[in-house]
């Protein structure tokens, strides 16, 4: 099935970007289409007007300065999968770019548009979670950037204003002693994850932890914190038998639906183990090695 007739709109900055959409009646805005093309075709999404932003230039960017990694609106997820900087300083966002959808989704498809969807499936709002990262957005009134803890309301609902475009989506710069990492299950290549967890950890000069954030994928009704995994770990010394206690406070934090591809109290015990491993990983990455959990 094709779309139903929309007037299309091919801004190429961002001011004529969020004039348009603030003079448009209830525009949707295109980004790689992977999500949005797939509901125009099955008539899912039927807008009026479209405003596609894939001529915006500057917003085509991944990079690092004192503060922040910036990813602008026009980056792909293949542009963090082949990145060096990202290679080499965000494990995280190493990990879970090549397990996103299949190739050719990763050549199309953005890091800002999946955070937009707000699919609770969606990998990248779980890693925001975990650094603590913001979700940067231009509108009428200017710039402002949403934690990620307060972007995502509801299963493809967002705190993003109706007449706010987001223009990239930021985490910290890692500091000293630092180690992320992100652990997926999924059925096959293409699917969506069953569940994931991300994990960020920050450790003092003797190996206590002294920051620890966790992101959740595709086990509530958003990307979720487990709050209590990270208190349960900050001002502790990370050992196996405390990323167990955190792997199975993250799991009793969850919320997991049963579904075709596993019961509640299976994605729950996945909760755990991905917990772990990502632990394990983050901690080794950071430098202070410690045995992984089994596998
Ligand atoms: C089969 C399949 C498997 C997938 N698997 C995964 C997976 O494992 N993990 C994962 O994270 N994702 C997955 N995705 C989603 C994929 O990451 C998409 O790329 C992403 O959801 C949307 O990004 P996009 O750039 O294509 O956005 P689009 O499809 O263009 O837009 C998606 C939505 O975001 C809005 N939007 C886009 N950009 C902006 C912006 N700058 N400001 C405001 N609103 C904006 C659009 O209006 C639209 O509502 C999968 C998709 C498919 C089809």
């Amino acid at each position: 099935m094709k779309s139903a007739p929309f007037e299309l709109h091919e801004p190429t900055t961002v001011d004529e970007a969020v004039s348009l959409i603030e003079s448009l009646d209830d525009p949707t805005i295109l980004a790689g289409g992977q999500s949005l093309v797939p509901m125009l075709r099955f008539r899912l999404a039927n807008p009026d007007v479209v405003v596609d932003i894939n001529n915006i230039d500057a917003l085509d960017y991944l990079e690092e300065d004192d503060e922040y990694l910036h990813i602008g609106a026009l980056a792909r997820h293949v542009d963090v999968e082949q990145s060096e900087l990202i290679a080499d300083n965000y494990g995280s966002f190493a990990d879970s770019a090549p397990l996103i959808a299949d190739p050719q989704i990763r050549n199309r498809g953005t890091v800002v548009g999946s955070v937009a969807q707000a699919d609770p499936k969606g990998d990248w709002g779980s890693v925001l979670i975990a650094h603590d990262g913001d979700v940067v957005v231009q509108g009428p009134d200017g710039e402002r950037a949403i934690p990620a803890d307060e972007f995502f309301l509801l299963p493809y609902d967002t705190t993003l204003g109706e007449n706010e475009l987001i223009t990239e989506v930021r985490v910290p710069t890692p500091v000293p002693n630092e180690g992320s990492a992100y652990h997926k299950l999924k059925r096959k290549t293409g699917d969506y994850a069953m569940a994931g967890s991300g994990v960020r950890l920050v450790f003092e000069d003797d190996g206590t932890i002294e920051r620890a954030g966790i992101g959740l994928t595709a086990v509530d009704i958003t990307n979720a914190r487990a709050s209590d995994a990270e208190e349960h770990l900050e001002g502790e010394q990370p050992s196996a038998e405390l990323f167990e206690e955190a792997g199975e406070l993250a799991a009793a934090q969850s919320n997991p639906e049963s579904d075709e591809h596993g019961d509640a109290s299976y994605k729950e015990r996945m909760v755990d183990v991905l917990t772990q491993r990502a632990l394990a990983d983050a901690a080794e990455r950071a430098g202070f090695v410690k045995r992984r959990v089994s596998q």
